[in-house]
């Protein structure tokens, strides 16, 4: 029995059967993914989002290197190499003024953090988020979760939150009152297969927010580190949120995560913590990450076109490299013809296509994803 015939299984047998998978990837480079039996793949699901640089980028790969082999981990009882760095460049790249960092290991750990600041720094608990929106899986995030099948075995979640529809500001006006902490939305659907803010939306749910008291959270896990062509989704309306949730494209893969908070909102000492938050290795790779996205930053919004000009036949809904698109077939089925082509892409439904390829993708590549995907569809 060869390697991967031996993985799958001591999978079968010794873990917990919640994901169902079949395909085994190896390697990685670039655009470029290779499953244990050799097929090249162009992978247009990035590790949902994370491999914004494309698979082990050489300045990614130098920087975890070189920081492994000075210090992998010391907790926050010390002071951390570059945790002052990266703050800077976060505050910075965010633009929120007078703004402080705090890290996290994932993107449900950083909305936790949101959460938590929001209600202890409001005194409020309840929370306000939107239909179909994802905003993790912990028992804190879930709460601003919206899927049945995620929640309810899970019922009664922590805080309270209520749901209305995307982009439904009269619905958002009537449920945010004095008692609302935050308002979670994330400025791209990501998670329910690419949903476009109608025009205006942000700017309103600012506006809700300022009347009440109520903080604005932007969840940006997604959509953050140029993702839809620019460092943050919220960077195309003029408003600024009060706090941006971050992780996925923040460290290329390694598993990091990080909330920005305006001036004047921050946790007091002792009130949140974690032991691997902020690790040398993770501001490491994400230092490195977020010098590979300033260079081909300028280019995102150029190849969303491009991909939009490839899929014109298709019911595609496209901002920067964040492409969802509407079948009538099974979902699955064209999955697996696309497999079959080299191409790999995620449902989030099974009517909706997924496209979140690595910011590094090539006009060769998009070109090829394009004509296969027109092809199979
Ligand atoms: C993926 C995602 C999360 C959860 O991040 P994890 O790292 O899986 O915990 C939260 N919010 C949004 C918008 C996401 O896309």
């Amino acid at each position: 029995m060869g390697f991967s015939e031996i993985n799958n299984e001591l999978t079968e047998k010794y873990m917990m059967r919640v994901f169902g998978r079949d395909l085994m990837l190896v390697k990685g480079r670039g655009s470029r993914v290779w499953d244990d039996k050799g097929n090249e793949y162009i992978d247009c699901v990035a590790g949902i989002a994370v491999c914004s640089t494309g698979h082990c980028h050489p300045k990614v790969v130098d920087a975890i290197c070189s920081q492994a082999k000075e210090l992998i981990h010391v907790s926050n009882l010390f002071r951390i190499p570059r945790q002052g760095e990266l703050s800077k460049k976060l505050v910075e790249i965010s633009g929120i003024k007078g703004g402080r960092a705090f890290f996290s290991n994932s993107g449900s750990e950083s909305n936790d953090a949101a959460i938590k600041l929001a209600m202890a720094r409001t005194g409020r608990d309840r929370l306000v988020a939107f239909r179909e929106g994802f905003h993790g899986r912990t028992i804190g995030s879930l709460a601003a979760t919206y899927k049945p099948a995620y929640r309810d075995p899970f019922k009664p979640l922590l805080s309270t939150c209520e749901f209305v529809d995307y982009g439904d500001l009269d619905a958002l006006e009537k449920v945010v009152d004095e008692n609302v902490a935050a308002v979670f939305v994330e400025p791209v659907q990501g998670e329910a297969g690419i949903i476009l803010p109608p025009e205006g939306f942000l700017e309103g749910i600012r506006e809700i927010c300022d009347n009440t008291g109520a903080l604005m959270i932007c969840d940006e896990v997604q959509t953050g580190f140029g993702r839809t062509g620019k460092w943050f989704g919220f960077h195309h309306t003029k408003i600024s949120p009060d706090i941006i949730s971050m992780a996925k494209g923040i460290a290329s893969g390694f598993p990091m995560g990080a909330i920005v908070a305006r001036e004047g909102l921050e946790f007091s000492p002792g009130e949140h913590g974690g032991t691997y938050i902020g690790s040398p290795l993770a501001c490491a790779a994400s230092l490195a990450t977020i010098g590979v996205i300033e260079d081909v930053l300028p280019d995102v919004a150029r190849k969303g076109e491009r991909f939009r000009q490839g899929l014109s036949d298709q019911n595609a809904r496209i901002l920067g490299l964040m492409i969802g698109i509407q079948v009538d077939d099974s979902c699955p089925g064209i999955q697996k013809k696309l497999r079959e082509e080299g191409i790999l892409v995620n449902c989030t439904s099974n009517t909706n296509i997924r496209l979140v390829p690595p910011l590094v993708i090539t006009d060769d590549e998009i070109d090829t994803v394009t004509d296969v995907l027109n092809r199979v569809i």
